[in-house]
């Protein structure tokens, strides 16, 4: 390997993101509890999320119109002002949430940052992804931050022209199998998976992957005896 940039997700791979999410989607779901099942609220509200995904981009803001998109649809347009006031509270109270960094992080990117160039890549809200990012005080190990509207090939290409790599000179660390691993491994870079205990269906994938550029580690630290 001849690795010049690490390339690091942020949601649930250097600090706690998908627990606030799901959090949320009880609270809403115990909210219009009265409307519809359990599951068939989860499932209508992560439908109407899909189809929002590419008017409203990934992150919070998108997350509680999907949810006011719900309760309008479930409730046959007859939910309250209260309810949707209180949607919009459980919105903010995630931008609210304190960045909880995960277990040798710190330690992965201290070490890191001697020997390679170390990049952000996520998607999200870009107002909430820096503010997050600044919250975690793990700004200065950062070369580079990309704010992706979708981790696909053609913004993974144009992350390695900014950074003036091959692809095979890049590895990508991340929890998605979907935006942090399978993009990169097609466009030729390197991808170590960092699984974290919960996942969005969205990001979900099926398929065990084969590719000689791919590995998996049970934690972040694990990626240090990888290179
Ligand atoms: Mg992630």
């Amino acid at each position: 390997m001849d690795i010049k940039v690490i390339a690091f997700d942020a949601d649930d791979t250097l600090w706690v993101n998908e627990p606030y999410f799901r959090r949320t989607e009880e609270a809403f779901c115990e909210l219009m509890s009265g409307y519809l099942s359990l599951r068939d609220l989860e499932r209508e509200l992560l439908k109407i999320e899909i189809a929002n995904l590419p008017l409203y981009g990934y992150g919070v803001k998108g997350f509680v119109l999907s949810m006011i998109e719900t309760a309008m649809r479930v409730s046959q347009k007859t939910i309250s002002i209260d309810v949707i006031e209180r949607i919009l509270e459980l919105g903010k109270a995630v931008l609210d949430e304190p960045i909880e960094l995960l277990d040798g992080v710190e330690e992965v990117l201290r070490t890191l940052k001697q020997q390679y160039r170390l990049v952000v890549a996520t998607k999200g809200d870009l107002l909430d992804q820096e503010r997050k990012l600044k919250k975690s005080g793990l700004g200065h190990y950062f070369h580079h931050i990309e704010i992706m509207s979708e981790k696909d090939e053609a913004n993974y290409q144009k992350l390695l022209r900014h950074l003036d790599i091959q692809p095979q000179e890049l590895l990508m660390v991340g929890n998605s199998l979907k935006s942090d691993i399978l993009p990169v491994l097609s466009i030729g870079g390197y991808a170590v998976h960092v699984p974290y205990h919960i996942t969005w269906a969205h990001e979900q994938i099926e398929h065990t992957i084969e590719n000689e550029r791919f590995k998996s580690a049970e934690n972040i630290l694990q990626v240090l005896q990888m290179l």
